[in-house]
Order: C-alpha cells, then sequence, then structure tokens
C-alpha cells in the first residue's frame, strides 16, 4: 500500500461554535476522532453537553429574536447563500481532502459531494426568491392570505456517511427559511462541519444565526431534542435513533423531520438492458462505500437471467478498486470506524450461512489494517435471511431470484424499511405499475439514485417521517399563518341581542 495521504495542517482539536466564536466543551471534555485508514486518534472534539447546548440555543434565539436575519429580505438572504455557495466550490479541494481523510470516502465521491453541497446552497437561494403562498378570495366578503414565518431555532442533527453534504441538505432550507440553527454533526465525523462556520462568516451570515456543538448523541444531541427553545429537529440517521428523538420530541410536541435507515430493492426484470442495470446496480451499493441510505442492497433478479447476471455482477464486483480513499483511482475506501467495521464484517460472517458466496467476504489481500471490506457479494438469499431484511451500511449486497412480477413486487416490500427502489425494465406499464405498487418514498425507472433537487426526498415505513425536497423544506422550517380579512360589513349571528 502506498504511504497514506494526510493533508496539511489538520486541527488538534474540533470545539463547538457558538455565537460566534470557537470554544471548548464548559466542562473540558474530549472525544477522540479516528482516521478511519490507522484508525489512530488524529484529534480531539469538543463533547458538548447540555450547558453547551443552552448556550448555543441561547445565541440562536438572541439572533432569531433580536437579529436580522429573520426580517431581512428573501433576496438580501438569497445573496448571503449563494455567497456560501461560491466559498463551498473554492474550498471543494481543501474539503474534499478533509471530509476522505475524516470519512474514509473515496476521494472522488467526495469531491462529488461538496459539489452537491455547493448546489444546495444555490437551489434554496433561488426557491426563496421565487418563493410565492396563497392568497384566496370569498368575493364581497374575504381575502385570506398566508403569511409565512420562519419557526425559530432549527436543531439540525446529521450522520457521518456523508456529513458536510447532508448538513448542508438542512443548513440550507433552514437557513434560506429565516431560521437560526444548532448543528449536532455526527461523533465519527466532525471535522469538515468546522468549516462552515468561517464560510459563514466570510459569506456575512450575521452573529448568533449559526451554532454548532460537537459531541456524543445520547449527550449533545439528545440536549438538543430536549431543549425547550428548540422548536423543530431535522435528523437524519438510523431508524431506532429516529424512534427514540420521536419519542423526545414528543414531550414539546416539536416539529419533526426524519430521514432514517432502507433496504432497498434493485429489481431487474429479463427484459432490461442488463448492462446498464449491471452498471448501475454495482454502483448503487459500492459507492459511497456502501455507507448510504438509499443503497440499493438487495437485488431482485427474474430466473431467466439470474444465472448471467450473478457471474457479470460477481465478476465485475471482484475487479472493484479498494484502496486508500485519498487515491484517485479507488472506488470503495475504508469505512468510517472501527465499530462500524466491526458490526459489517459481522454481518459478512453471517452471509456466509445465509447466502452463497460470490465475491469479497472479507478483508481485501494487501490491506492489513484500516476499515477495509472487500465488495461482498451473496446470491441466492432467502428474504428472511437477517442480510435481505436488515441494514448493513456497507459494501454487502443481497441477491435473490425471482419468477413472477407478483413475486418481485412481494419480495420488495418483504421489509420493515421503505426508503428507495430501482426498477430495471422496457416495458413502459410494468415499469410505472410497479413503481406505483412498490412501498417506497422514492423509485428510480432504469437509473441509480440521480435526483432533482426539486423533487421530494424521503422514505415510508421504517425509513422515514415527512418528505423533504424542494419547497416541502421550506415548508418543514417554516409556518404558514393564515390571515384572514373581512370585506365590507361583518355578519355575525346576534348572540343575546
Ligand atoms: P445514528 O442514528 O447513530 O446517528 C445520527 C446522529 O444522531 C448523530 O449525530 C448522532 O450523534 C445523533 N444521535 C445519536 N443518538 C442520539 C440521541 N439519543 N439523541 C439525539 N441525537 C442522537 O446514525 P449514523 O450511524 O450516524 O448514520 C447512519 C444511518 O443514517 C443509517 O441508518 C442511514 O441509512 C441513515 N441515513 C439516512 C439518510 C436518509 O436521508 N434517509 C441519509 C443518510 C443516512
Amino acid at each position: 500500500m502506498s504511504e497514506h495521504y494526510v493533508p496539511e495542517n489538520l486541527p488538534s482539536t474540533i470545539q463547538h461554535y457558538i455565537d460566534g466564536q470557537f470554544v471548548d466543551s464548559l466542562d473540558g471534555e474530549t472525544f477522540d476522532v479516528l482516521d478511519p485508514v490507522t484508525n489512530k486518534p488524529y484529534a480531539q472534539g469538543a463533547a458538548g453537553k447540555k450547558a453547551d447546548v443552552d448556550q448555543a440555543v441561547q445565541a440562536a434565539t438572541r439572533a432569531f429574536t433580536e437579529g436580522p436575519w429573520p426580517r431581512m429580505k428573501p433576496r438580501e438572504r438569497a445573496t448571503v447563500l449563494n455567497r456560501i455557495a461560491d466559498a463551498v466550490v473554492a474550498q471543494e479541494d481543501r474539503l474534499a481532502e478533509m471530509e476522505t481523510f475524516d470519512t474514509g470516502l473515496p476521494i472522488t465521491q467526495a469531491r462529488g459531494q461538496a459539489r452537491r453541497a455547493a448546489e444546495n446552497f444555490r437551489f434554496f437561494a433561488d426557491l426563496i426568491v421565487a418563493q410565492h403562498d396563497n392568497a384566496f378570495k370569498v368575493p364581497g366578503s374575504q381575502l385570506n392570505y398566508v403569511n409565512r414565518k420562519p419557526k425559530g431555532v432549527a436543531g439540525l442533527i446529521t450522520p457521518w456517511n456523508t456529513p458536510f453534504m447532508l448538513e448542508s441538505w438542512k443548513l440550507a432550507p433552514a437557513l434560506a427559511s429565516g431560521c437560526t440553527v444548532v448543528l449536532k454533526p455526527a461523533e465519527f465525523t466532525p471535522l469538515s462541519a468546522s468549516l462552515w462556520a468561517e464560510i459563514f462568516e466570510d459569506a456575512g451570515l450575521p452573529q448568533g444565526v449559526f451554532n454548532m456543538v460537537n459531541g456524543i448523541g445520547e449527550e449533545a444531541g439528545d440536549a438538543l431534542v430536549k431543549h425547550p427553545d428548540v422548536p423543530l429537529i431535522s435528523f437524519t440517521g438510523e431508524s431506532n435513533t429516529g424512534k427514540l428523538i420521536f419519542r423526545n420530541c414528543a414531550e414539546h410536541l416539536k416539529g419533526m423531520s426524519m430521514e432514517l435507515g432502507g433496504k432497498s430493492p434493485a429489481v431487474v426484470f429479463d427484459d432490461a438492458d442488463l448492462d446498464a442495470a449491471i452498471d448501475s446496480t454495482l454502483f448503487g451499493v459500492f459507492s459511497l462505500n456502501g455507507e448510504r441510505c438509499t443503497a440499493g442492497s438487495r437485488i431482485l433478479v427474474q430466473r431467466s437471467v439470474y444465472d448471467e447476471f450473478l457471474e457479470k455482477y460477481a465478476a465485475r464486483a471482484k475487479n472493484v478498486v479498494v484502496g486508500d480513499p485519498h487515491d484517485p483511482k479507488t472506488q470503495v475506501g475504508a469505512l468510517v470506524h472501527p465499530e462500524h467495521y466491526e458490526k459489517v464484517m459481522s454481518y459478512v460472517e453471517l452471509g456466509k450461512e445465509e447466502g452463497r458466496l460470490l465475491a469479497g467476504g472479507g478483508r481485501p489481500e494487501g490491506l492489513e489494517e484500516g476499515n477495509y471490506v472487500a465488495p461482498t457479494v451473496f446470491a441466492d438469499v432467502k428474504p428472511d435471511a437477517r442480510i435481505f431484511q436488515e441494514e448493513i451500511f456497507g459494501p454487502v449486497v443481497a441477491i435473490t431470484p425471482f419468477e413472477t412480477e407478483e413475486e418481485a413486487l412481494e419480495l420488495a416490500n418483504n421489509t420493515r424499511y421503505g426508503l428507495a427502489a430501482y426498477i430495471w425494465t422496457n416495458d413502459l406499464k410494468r415499469a410505472h405499475t410497479f413503481a406505483q405498487a412498490v412501498d417506497s418514498g422514492m423509485v428510480w425507472l432504469n437509473s441509480h439514485n440521480v435526483r432533482d433537487l426539486r423533487s421530494p426526498f424521503g422514505g415510508v415505513k421504517a425509513s422515514g417521517l415527512g418528505h423533504e425536497g424542494g419547497y416541502r423544506s421550506i415548508d418543514f422550517y417554516t409556518d404558514q399563518q393564515a390571515v384572514h380579512i373581512t370585506l365590507g360589513d361583518v355578519h355575525t349571528p346576534k348572540f343575546g341581542a
């Protein structure tokens, strides 16, 4: 293995950012941040607790009630958001190398994520300038209009799989809407989030609008969820964490948006373009190291093309380049953290009992340390197998044959999840009939996950609650107050007259 690349000038401490200042935790506690290639700590992250969250929420509340941000014209806010996007693009190299170092994601894919983060800001800048709201007239008697208002301090809790991009996915619409925010980044990967503060400051975001508290989910995240002055929580993470947060939000009747786990099916019918399906279903589960919520991690293949599919798919999977995340040739890098690596490896071992191993099955040759898992393919996986039912979140795929369309639909819907589905067929009628019957928030026909930012994003069943994307995100971060105006004389029944 070539020498491991370490970006220059990495911070040795990763602090909170509260009311325009980088600060340590009030109690001075920290946690180790590891590099997934060596698994050695390279920095100490500030371990935020309730007291730190209180300070961040106070700053965000002040910025919301007294500061200019919620009161600015959409065009003025959009100008700041566009400057943020420009800064993200200008820092793409630095950002991508930091993200790759911290997460183990391949550098070429980290670059793509950085560009997408910039796009999120540009998109919501455009959207708020074009935003229009309803007005209704009842001729001669009433006029009604919607007064849209930012909800207040938004609590944003994000996972480690594509940290910077997923943070932008929440920060951009929250800020565009005029909310102020407290971000709690994932504790495995806090590095790139520390870049936001400077980007926002340089772009002219007023002090106190953006606050960030690092730390462990059960401490910093929990305090944010339970804070009475945070009226809404946008959460992306595991379904079980989502359930817990849901319960904790109920106490304060908070607004919630939940983007949770997945076990998405990719269904390949025998009339599909098989080579295109193989390209996409490989990319769909092995890109981003398989640490992808929308991964097509269950491939269902029609029996008549099953053997051909397996042969071609396994040959390609064996050829996927696994290696140092900073090497531009790398297609699968190192999994984020040793704990996650152990979890994925335990599923690889389980898969050897539950399916027929066609490729991978453990650590790739020549990569003796670091969280590397060879792209692993199991065939003949039964629907009651745990590797068919449970989210592995690594480069591991379960392939299952089917005979008929009905059977394919039954298999596709046979999990607790319902995030994405991918359907491969050239039969137009079947494509749409199947797409509409499948239990998933999103469906791609003859494609992997390529998404227009205007379209809804989210899952059904255990994959989430509520849809964001486009104006739906603005709806989440704003209230739509209805104002009713009487025209002419008010007609009131005269009680007691
Ligand atoms: P996780 O649920 O362990 O953690 C997510 C975030 O929640 C982290 O910041 C964590 O610190 C915080 N957290 C943990 N416990 C908490 C608590 N009790 N209260 C408040 N906050 C708490 O998830 P993860 O392992 O970081 O991420 C992987 C998961 O995220 C996978 O299940 C994946 O499918 C899902 N995901 C979903 C989407 C989507 O859009 N649907 C996108 C990316 C990832």
